[in-house]
């Protein structure tokens, strides 16, 4: 297996080979994750595999290995990308019907990114339908089951990487966050999950939701390889305008740095709605990061309450827009005939899901001449206010924590009305309004189900979430959790 050695220094490429020449040929390891994707079909993780694909990466690797060649950063390891991330030549459904038979021709920055760094793309993880959901279960293709317990949601809506990360198949996934769907699966799963500040990931290549919401980021067992794929595809792509052309730390380096000092400002309105046993957890968490040295205080943030109510107005108002193109002229269905309208209401009454419509109903509702100013703007108006809110609180602070969900995984099907669901948002989607950058890493289990801690950094500081989380890992040693 390809280990990242904390004193390697991963800028060595050389090592890297060395470690990938001792370690287990990559066609084999694809053959091993292929095996454990069959052993774990029940958890429904993966929409699409690319058994082929794989392998043919995995013999290129063996050959740029037998030649000599330099390896990327990616070698051998085997990654899981979210349905919502365009791949070339491989289906991208966005787990809906309208995208069924979806084949992109072209890849998203961040798949030529990891490409481009040798990594094994094994399949296509299963979502809510167009991201939008917090339990994988608004699937067309059914929910994707908790790997703790298969009676459970896994979160959402990146459910199948985080799944497909937990049960060992893969090293590292892809997943996408519009407000907070890597850290609820991670939460949930109890793996690492790290949303970056909007603008460090390129999107181009993403189905978008909620554009100026959405970003890709990594998911793994571990913070380094959580810290190495990030370095890899974080960045500046002409592609996408609102990425910033900053330069990207080597997070992986980073992540070994010292915590003895950091301020951690607990947020209080954080636990407000969080159930007693989570909220334990979470505290637990905290005496940990005390003892890796940082100073942990409460901190109060009284906008934070405000938070779902404007992300799910400004969410879906996004949405309502982006899902215009799905008509079965540029994109989705399969055309019929008739004429142009009434293929156009055909289409998307029979491929949309429930919850897609719901959306697409409620986001033109609130855009709507006579109501944008109650709703959009006031939403906007909102959201500022919370920007300010942890802008202010980042000053003294060099990362905030609170629980990453209110609640353990609840039963799959548990969860009847939208709006139950949508409060499980709770405490993910301020960040998102705010872009700043947030980790979940795992916190223990209560009654064997897997709790999470959040983190939230300052923008474009990802490097001190890392930080904390490494020195927290090898404090508690979550990895062995499994
Ligand atoms: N659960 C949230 C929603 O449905 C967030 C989803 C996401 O981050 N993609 O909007």
């Amino acid at each position: 297996m390809v280990r990242i050695r904390p004193t390697m220094g991963l800028n060595s490429v050389l090592d890297q080979v060395e470690i990938l020449k001792e370690a287990i040929d990559p066609v084999e390891r694809v053959y091993k994750a292929l095996e454990k994707i069959e052993a774990s079909r029940e958890l429904n993780a993966f929409v699409t595999i690319d058994a082929e694909g794989a392998l043919r990466k995995a013999e290129e690797i063996k050959r740029k290995i037998a030649r000599g060649e330099i390896l990327g950063r990616l070698a051998g390891l085997i990654v899981a990308v979210k349905d919502n991330i365009s791949t070339r030549g491989l289906r991208t459904t966005c787990s809906s019907k309208m995208l069924e038979n979806y084949i992109p021709v072209y890849d998203a920055t961040v798949i030529e990114k990891i490409k481009a760094e040798d990594a094994i793309i094994i399949g296509k993880t299963n979502m809510d339908e167009f991201a939008m959901g917090s339990s994988t279960e608004t699937s067309f293709f059914g929910p994707t089951r908790n790997f703790f317990d298969h009676s459970r949601v896994a979160g959402g809506s990146s459910g199948g990487s985080a799944v497909a990360v937990a049960c060992g198949a893969v090293d590292i996934a892809l997943g996408s966050d519009t407000g907070g769907s890597i850290r609820n699966p991670a939460a949930f799963n109890s793996i690492v999950g790290l949303k970056p500040t909007y603008g460090r990931v390129s999107r181009y290549g993403l189905i978008a939701y909620a554009s100026s919401l959405d970003q890709i980021g990594p998911m793994a067992k571990n913070t380094l390889s959580t810290a190495l794929l990030l370095q890899v595809i974080a960045g500046w792509d002409p592609r996408d305008s609102t990425t910033l052309n900053k330069p990207v730390p080597n997070y992986v380096e980073e992540a070994l740095k010292e915590t003895s000092g950091l301020k951690v400002g607990v947020i209080k309105e954080g636990f407000d709605n969080v159930d007693k046993k989570v909220s334990e957890k979470a505290y637990d968490a905290l005496e940990a990061l005390k003892r890796v040295g940082c100073l942990v205080e409460e901190v109060s943030m009284p906008f934070m309450k405000y938070a779902l109510p404007a992300y799910y107005i400004i969410a879906m108002a996004e949405c309502s827009s982006n899902l215009a193109r799905f008509d079965g002229i540029r994109y989705g269905g399969k055309p019929v005939k008739g004429k142009w309208e009434e293929q156009l209401v055909k289409i998307r009454t029979e491929c949309f899901g429930e919850e897609a419509k719901r959306r697409i109903f409620l986001g033109t509702f609130v855009l709507s001449a006579g109501y944008k100013e109650d709703f959009y703007i006031k939403a906007c108006r909102v959201r500022r206010r919370i920007y300010d809110e942890f802008k202010l609180l980042l000053k003294n602070y060099n990362a905030l924590a609170m629980p990453t969900m209110p609640v353990l995984p609840w039963k799959i099907g548990e969860l009847l009305s939208p709006l139950e669901i949508y409060m499980m948002d709770i405490e993910t989607v301020a960040v998102n309004l705010a872009g700043l950058p947030a980790i979940s890493i795992p916190a223990g289990f209560v009654n064997s189900l897997p709790v999470g801690l959040q983190l939230i950094g300052d923008h474009f500081d990802e490097a001190t979430l890392l930080r904390i989380s490494y020195a927290y890992e090898n404090e508690t040693g979550f990895t062995k959790w499994f």
